[in-house]
């Protein structure tokens, strides 16, 4: 998603807000990693484009949608995630020649232009939740038959789960000692 910075560009001091809600298309086509198929549309973008005397500081919010499953039940959850971001674009006349490996971002096309579309992928997979349960006192599936036990009580809570490689000892008939 490329932005135009030409209002603001060189002007240190100068800045502009950018409020927006975009599909996740617009960030490109490539796999959004572990987020891939779970982002619903739209992303929202809450946004302060700052001019600094290297370049573009962006800093705000990026708001996603994801469907995820609950890491019990795996009923798929969706819920809204904000993530912070605060990055610098660098107009690449300005970086110093020994500091090539300077983190961040460049302006693109002669200084004209910002292009969010690696900021908001980083931004998403890093500030993605490893984990999400529908409640926190969800019951999960049964180890032992797989029921959903959020909705029915198959009746085995109460046993821990035989391991098979074991049960056929239960059957044995051992002599006592
Ligand atoms: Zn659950
Ligand atoms: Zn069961």
């Amino acid at each position: 998603m490329r932005v135009p910075i030409t209002d603001i560009v060189d002007q240190p001091g100068a800045s502009r807000s950018l409020r927006d809600a975009v599909d996740a298309d617009a960030f490109g086509t490539d796999p959004w990693g572990t987020a891939d198929g779970a982002l619903v549309d739209p992303v929202v973008l809450d946004l302060h484009l700052d001019s600094v005397v290297d370049g573009i500081l962006v800093r705000g919010t990026l708001g996603f949608t994801l469907d995820l499953p609950c890491g019990r039940c795996l009923v798929t959850q969706r819920r809204s995630h904000e993530v912070h971001v605060v990055e610098l674009f660098i107009d690449p006349a300005k970086r110093e020649d020994d500091a090539d490996d300077e983190p961040g971002y460049d302006l693109l096309d002669a200084a004209t232009a910002i292009d969010l579309s690696t900021m908001v992928r980083d931004a998403l997979l890093l500030g993605l939740p490893l984990r999400i349960l529908c409640r926190e006192d969800c019951q999960g599936l049964c180890p032992t038959c797989g029921t959903d036990r959020n909705v029915t009580d198959c009746g085995h809570a109460d046993r821990d789960p035989v391991d098979p490689r074991w049960s056929a000892l239960a059957d044995l008939d051992l002599p006592p000692d």
